[in-house]
């Protein structure tokens, strides 16, 4: 076995999240060592629905989806590509009366943190939108919101964070994790590697580096179940949501509609699309878009994703050990959040403290007889 080679930093996946905390790091001088399994952003943060989405998140995301909706803009000098990122508006849809005033109070939440949503119904909502179904009865617009390519943007990350100075090592799983009390010891294949810092980006793996410490959380895997249709004429404007979620759907440049909704199946390492899904939630989509009710399905899918019991991901430090922050269990809204997230990673290992709030993350929300977090 070879000598330890040494890291400040050690990431444990090499997701959206780990990609660009690698990144922001490297970019801070940071030497930094970004561990894949398999390949980066090739689980959750490549096949996801590509949402870039603000609206609908609850009061305490708000300050870092903000955050990470600024990184979103600067995607071409950061990473190099736009990654097909159209700031195309949500528009989340209102199917009943009551829908409305979700929004409302939505909309009013959203302005205390500096955004801005319209809210439509009635006649003006049917003129402005006549290939919107009766089943929507109006909506909020958020138009800083919009959609990307995941497939383009998570693997553009790594690349990045490469050019920037990090290591980023793929097919290469982290095992045998431990802190001997000055800095953490691990194994990534035949090498020995020892790090200052590690950060647990393993996605719905997590608790399985958790795990190396005795800190694992109440996560489950879920498969959120996705499909796409054959080019269409363009006509959805854009990236849709319905109040209480159940069903979503995008547009993009060459006419595909992409469409999501509901749960595949899986056995927490592989996932697969459910038909019975999605005929259910198609069903759904053609109440909102007639438009889709001859369109052909060419492929659906799906992918792991952890999700906690709150929905709220675990970002922060180990309550167990010095230098262990985690950031996974995102719940099924981690897209938009993981290039503020990297930022806040990179944060908290340099400057010791991060400008956003972080309390409703933190893991001892789970654990009743909470110990102070430990830097
Ligand atoms: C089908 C689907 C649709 C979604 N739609 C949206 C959406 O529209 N908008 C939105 O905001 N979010 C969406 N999400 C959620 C979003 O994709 C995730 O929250 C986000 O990608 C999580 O990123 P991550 O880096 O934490 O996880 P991942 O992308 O899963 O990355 C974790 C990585 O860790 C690696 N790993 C695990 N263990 C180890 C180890 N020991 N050593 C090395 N590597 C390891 C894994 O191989 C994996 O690549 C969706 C998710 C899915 C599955």
């Amino acid at each position: 076995m070879s000598d330890a080679v040494h890291y400040q930093v050690v990431i444990a996946g090499g997701g959206l999240v780990g990609a660009s905390a690698a990144l922001a790091l490297a970019r801070r001088g940071v030497r930094v060592g970004l561990f894949e399994r398999r390949y980066c952003g090739a689980q959750a943060s490549g096949v996801n629905y590509g949402g870039v989405r603000c609206q609908g998140r609850p009061a305490e995301q708000m300050p870092l989806a903000m955050r990470a909706r600024r990184v979103w803009d600067r995607l071409p000098e950061l990473i190099g590509i736009d990654g097909e990122l159209v700031v195309s508006g949500h528009l989340r849809l209102a199917r009943r009366d009551s829908d409305f005033a979700v929004l409302e109070t939505w909309a009013a939440m959203a302005r205390e943190h500096g955004l801005e949503t319209g809210l439509l119904a009635g006649a003006a909502f049917r003129k402005r939108y006549p290939w919107l179904g009766g089943a929507a009865l109006g909506g909020s617009l958020c138009m800083s919101d919009g959609h990307a390519n995941p497939r383009l943007v998570s693997p553009a990350f790594a690349r990045a964070a490469q050019r920037a100075g990090a290591v980023v090592r793929e097919q290469t799983a982290l095992t045998d994790i431990a802190h001997d009390g000055t800095r953490f010891q691990l194994r990534a294949g035949d090498e020995r590697i020892t790090a200052d810092w590690l950060i647990n980006s393993a996605g719905a793996w997590a608790n399985t580096v958790a795990g190396f410490f005795n800190e694992a959380v109440p996560m489950k895997p879920i498969y959120p179940n996705m499909w796409v249709t054959e080019p269409l004429p363009r006509f959805i404007a854009h990236n849709l949501g319905v109040v209480g979620g159940g069903v979503y759907a995008r547009q993009v440049e060459r006419g595909n509609c992409v469409i999501g909704g509901g749960r595949g199946h899986g056995d927490g390492e592989y996932a697969q699309p459910s038909t019975q899904t999605t005929r259910a939630v198609m069903r759904d989509a053609c109440a909102l878009l007639p438009a889709l009710r001859d369109a052909l399905l060419i492929r659906t899918w799906s992918g792991v994703e952890g999700e906690t019991p709150d929905s709220n991901p675990v970002i922060g430090a180990s309550q167990k050990v010095p230098r262990l922050l985690h950031a996974f269990g995102f719940s099924g809204g981690g897209f938009l959040l993981a290039p503020g997230v990297g930022e806040v990673l990179a944060d908290l290992v340099i400057d010791g403290e991060t400008s956003t709030p972080l309390d409703a993350f933190a893991i001892g929300r789970f654990n009743r007889s909470a110990i102070p977090a430990v830097l």
